[in-house]
């Protein structure tokens, strides 16, 4: 089992505002929080919001969100647990 400090620290090592850029392109500030269209769901209105200082997502067109291993999953269709394998490989943490 993947222990929380595992997660954590897997997490630590990703600013979600820069993995969301990755796929929708850059992210409008609105107060505190990124605005963009959401990467899940067709609708062309920006009702996808992330969070930069508590490191979360949430899309008010489909109502997902999470953090970034919810991203990551939902985005390339891998289990929970291979997301955070895959995302720990690509800086260099062993996930057991
Ligand atoms: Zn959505």
């Amino acid at each position: 089992m993947i222990t929380e400090e595992v997660l954590q620290k897997v997490k630590a090592r990703y600013d979600l505002v820069r993995v969301v850029a990755k796929y929708t392109g850059p992210l409008v500030l609105a107060g505190d929080k990124f605005q963009c269209r959401c990467p899940f769901h067709g609708c062309g209105s920006p009702a996808f919001i992330v969070c930069p200082r508590y490191q979360i997502f949430y899309c008010f067109g489909c109502e997902y969100g999470g953090e970034v291993f919810r991203f990551m999953k939902r985005l390339r269709g891998t289990s929970f647990l291979e997301t955070v394998r895959d995302l720990g490989r690509e800086v260099g943490i062993e996930v057991p």
